[in-house]
């Protein structure tokens, strides 16, 4: 039987504990967490990304301040509200809604963040412990990923991780938290991107196959061996006439060939994409309270 990895069931657990955790913060420390988030431009789906965020953060009951600016503001705008952010003790965490125009230098912007308050896990600071192994803040996908790994018990040590994508923002920092030497990862992992000439001869040698692609259903079922763990980050619209809204989404991964071999997978949607969000909530209440400082 293959078992389907939940996400929309581990983000709501994720949140009850979050309201337990901060109804305690604000007993005892007076403390409620801050998030501030900046969206510029008028990018649909950046919005949307944002007005979810807005959305958990008031079901949680943490503070949030949202920022829209039109599309034309320069850096120099940009930059002051994050430096007013960085001193303000209310705020414990600072989300820029990425991509950026293109006018707006992303490094600089993601560099002027506190590392103190990266709840993105985007701060050169905090890849750089992450690396090392050092407490910080980790990228909200990959930390989700994790996440379901770890509360679906799925054994790690030892294991071929294999990942195809290698992103900054998932690809990147999701390898290098399984090979960590700690009891929630310590596998053997292989990163693949474009360059890798036969795809397929490493997604067969896969114990866990995560996908972060962006290619909707490149993963088949002769790519993957027997038994695999497949975590799909993929997240593709593709067009479906018998859809009201013309679109569906689909994964990297053929899920329905694949969940025949896979002894877990996770569905998409209901999978990875709704424990980025969830990772968000976490990361600011662990700023808040001091989990991370
Ligand atoms: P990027 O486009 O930044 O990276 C894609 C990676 O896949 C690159 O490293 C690229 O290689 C590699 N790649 C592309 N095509 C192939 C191929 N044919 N064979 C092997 N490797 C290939 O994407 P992201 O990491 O930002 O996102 C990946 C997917 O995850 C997308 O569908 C995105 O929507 C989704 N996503 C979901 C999130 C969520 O669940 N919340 C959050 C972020 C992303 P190369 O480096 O050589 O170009």
């Amino acid at each position: 039987m293959t078992q389907i990895i939940d996400g929309k069931l581990i983000s709501k657990q994720i949140k009850e504990e979050l309201k337990e955790k901060s109804k305690i913060l604000l007993n005892e420390k007076g403390i409620t967490p801050g998030l501030a988030l900046l969206l510029v431009g008028d990018n649909p789906a950046s919005k949307s990304y944002v007005a979810s965020k807005e959305k958990f953060c008031a079901e949680l009951g943490f503070k949030s301040v949202v920022l829209r600016l039109p599309e034309d503001s320069n850096e120099e705008v940009v930059l002051s509200y994050i430096n007013s952010w960085n001193s303000d003790s209310s705020i414990h965490g600072i989300l820029v809604q990425l991509p950026l125009p293109k006018h707006i230098n992303e490094a600089n912007i993601i560099q002027s963040i506190s590392p103190k308050k990266d709840v993105d896990g985007f701060h050169p600071e905090s890849f750089g412990r992450l690396v090392i192994g050092l407490p910080g803040f980790i990228p909200c996908t990959p930390a989700g990923i994790a996440e379901l790994i770890k509360r679906y018990k799925i054994e790690t040590k030892g294991k071929h991780v294999v990942v195809v994508g290698r992103s900054n923002i998932v690809g990147k920092p999701i390898a290098n938290l399984m090979y960590q030497k700690n009891a929630d990862a310590n596998s053997i992992v292989t990163i693949c991107h474009t360059a890798a000439p036969d795809l397929r001869y490493y997604t067969k040698q896969a114990d866990i196959l995560i996908a972060a692609v962006g290619v909707p259903k490149i993963i088949k079922a002769e790519d993957v061996k027997e038994g695999v763990v497949i975590i799909d980050v993929g997240i593709n619209r593709i067009d479906d006439a018998s859809s009201e809204k013309g679109y569906r989404i689909v994964g990297d991964v053929d899920f329905d060939s694949v969940k025949e071999k896979a002894s877990a997978i996770t569905p998409v949607p209901g999978g990875v994409g709704l424990m980025t969000v969830a990772m968000l909530m976490l990361n600011t209440y662990k700023s808040a309270s001091g989990e991370i400082s």
